[in-house]
């Protein structure tokens, strides 16, 4: 069963006296939601965040974390910090972090091992860019980012579909694109984890906005939403958080 999940996804942006006010406008908002929330904060805004969302329907993720527990890998964030902070969810693999920060498919399946062995859910990124869709190779490349979804627990595990031309762009897929592809990754999930499989959410990510967000929930295997720019609003998120159907799918 797939109970719609949407998560913010707030980037590099934020201060603690505005996560405080967000989070203490959105808990009244979402009470009684029939979806679930997570809001994704930098590192330094988790611990308060945390702290404000604890005991509400609300959880708090991390936008990374390494895969060991500990050593001498300086700027990096293990994954026991966050789950002792009360962090329930890790975002990996996010186009943003392939782009700028060298992440590859081998460091997100690493990470997101790492997140789960310390009992976070995650959050795996993938997409097609641009470049790779007009040349008609979008399953191509969603094939060989899935396949490095096996063997994680599928329990713990959601997957956000990014095309990544539609990051901050303001160009969102179509609800038929975004159709497509949640479709064909419905299947790599069955593949990969047989019956479980169908339990793991795939969201859609990609300039999702309070006016697009119904269509492309409304599509059979959307099963939530990755949300960026437009999440940094507490009404525009609240209003897409609506937007997630009334009903579990499965
Ligand atoms: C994201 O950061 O995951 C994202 C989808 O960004 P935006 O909604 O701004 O396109």
């Amino acid at each position: 069963m797939r109970r719609p999940l949407v998560a913010a996804n707030w980037k590099m942006h934020g201060s603690c006296p505005r996560v405080q006010a967000y989070l203490e406008a959105l808990l009244p908002r979402v009470d009684g939601s029939s979806a679930e929330v997570v809001v994704c904060v930098p590192f330094p805004l988790l611990p308060i965040a945390a702290m404000i969302a604890s005991g509400s329907p609300v959880a708090i993720g991390a936008q990374n974390c390494h895969w060991q527990e500990e050593g001498p890998f300086t700027g990096e964030v293990a994954p026991p910090m966050l789950a002792e902070l009360g962090v329930a969810w890790v975002i990996v693999g996010h186009s943003e972090r392939r782009r700028f920060f060298g992440e590859t498919d081998e460091t997100a399946r690493q990470r997101a091992e790492g997140g789960q062995r310390a009992g976070l859910s995650v959050i795996y990124c993938l997409g097609e860019t641009l470049e790779e869709r007009e040349r008609g190779a979008t399953l191509d490349v969603l094939d060989r980012q899935s396949g490095f979804l096996g063997g994680l627990d599928p329990a713990h595990l959601a997957v956000a579909y990014e095309p990544v031309w539609a990051i901050g762009t303001g160009r969102n897929a179509t609800p038929e694109q975004a159709q497509e592809a949640h479709a064909f990754l419905r299947e790599r999930l069955a593949t990969s984890f047989g019956n479980a499989g169908g339990a793991v959410r795939i969201l859609y990510g990609g300039s999702v906005t309070p006016a697009n967000a119904a269509a492309l929930l409304a599509q059979r295997d959307v099963d939530g939403a990755l949300v960026g720019g437009a999440s940094l609003d507490v009404e525009g998120f609240s209003a897409i958080i609506r937007s997630a159907p009334g009903h579990v799918r499965g």
